[in-house]
């Protein structure tokens, strides 16, 4: 039953939020859409620590594809890191801003970058390439700067807009969630098969990293490992997508703020240490 735990705290957080802002901005849009997320991920994290492989890519699916189609394409939200400036900028506290609020800036406190193992819709795709476990665990650090640049210009982008009062930029910013998203996949699928790894563009360009990862150090949400059980053989390491030495209970692990929740870890380790 412990291992239910996290699942029931996630759905539990998810559906206080839902509630929250269906009472207090009057919307029963958001009842409905963090009911929807919430459940999927709790649902999704519960079957895949009872032994379902393939649990967490069907939530990344669901949730996904629900962001990506009915949110971004259909509802024309953009929910990518120029919606959040273009709706923070417009004053307006709906949409964008209170995804990031939740997925990306407050929610890490408590689920880490669970945002990143279960519910991305540029790493759902990016997950089905053929390098899970990357060629190397070796990080380019260099890449990495690569980030902040984006996370500049997506943030001069949208004050640019702003401050030359652009016309239609509702439209604008479809078109800009349009094209942002097939260079995201064009770009991350291009850097997966380069590096042999298929998180690549996680690690090294993608701008909403800068958000994530500093509250993920805190988080309460983590995978920890039990050293009475551990027989050193490293076998979480090798297969960790996103290079964490889990074998370090610090918070300030090697790549601490990179774990997904992905579970990968858990799946390998012959003494079953490892636990969320
Ligand atoms: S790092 Fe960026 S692209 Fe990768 S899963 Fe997280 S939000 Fe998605
Ligand atoms: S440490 Fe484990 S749960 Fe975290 S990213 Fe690596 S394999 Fe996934
Ligand atoms: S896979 Fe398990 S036993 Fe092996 S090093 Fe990791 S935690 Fe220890």
């Amino acid at each position: 039953m412990k291992k239910y735990i996290a699942p029931i705290v996630l759905w539990l957080a998810f559906e206080a939020v839902a509630i929250l802002l269906w009472l207090t901005l009057d919307e029963f849009f958001y009842l409905l859409n963090f009911s929807y997320i919430g459940t999927a991920v709790a649902i999704g994290i519960a079957l895949f620590v009872s032994g379902f492989k393939y649990a967490r890519m069907a939530v990344q699916l669901a949730v996904g594809i629900y962001m990506l189609v009915y949110l971004g394409i259909i509802s024309r939200e953009n929910m990518q890191i120029e919606g959040f400036w273009y709706y923070l900028f417009s004053g307006t506290f709906q949409a964008a801003v209170i995804h990031y609020l939740v997925a990306k800036i407050a929610g890490p406190f408590l689920f880490g970058r669970g945002w990143c193992g279960y519910a991305c819709w540029t790493a759902m795709v990016l997950d089905f390439l053929p390098y899970k476990t990357p060629k190397s665990h070796d990080r380019k650090k260099s890449l990495g700067k690569i980030r902040y640049i984006l996370f500049i210009l997506a943030l001069t982008f949208v004050a640019s807009l702003f401050y030359f009062n652009a016309p239609n930029l509702e439209m604008i910013m479809f078109i800009a969630f349009i094209v942002g998203n097939i260079l995201y996949y064009g770009v991350g699928i291009a850097l997966a098969f380069m590096f042999k790894d298929n998180r690549a563009f996680c690690k090294y360009i993608c701008p909403i990293t800068i958000f994530l990862k500093p509250a993920s150090y805190f988080s309460l949400l983590r995978m920890k490992v039990d050293k009475a059980k551990c027989v050193n053989c490293q076998k979480c390491v090798a297969s960790c997508p996103m290079d964490v030495d889990i074998t370090d209970n610090k918070r300030s692990r090697k790549n601490a703020t990179e774990c997904i929740l992905c579970g990968e870890c858990t799946r390998v380790c012959p003494t079953k240490a490892i636990k969320m």
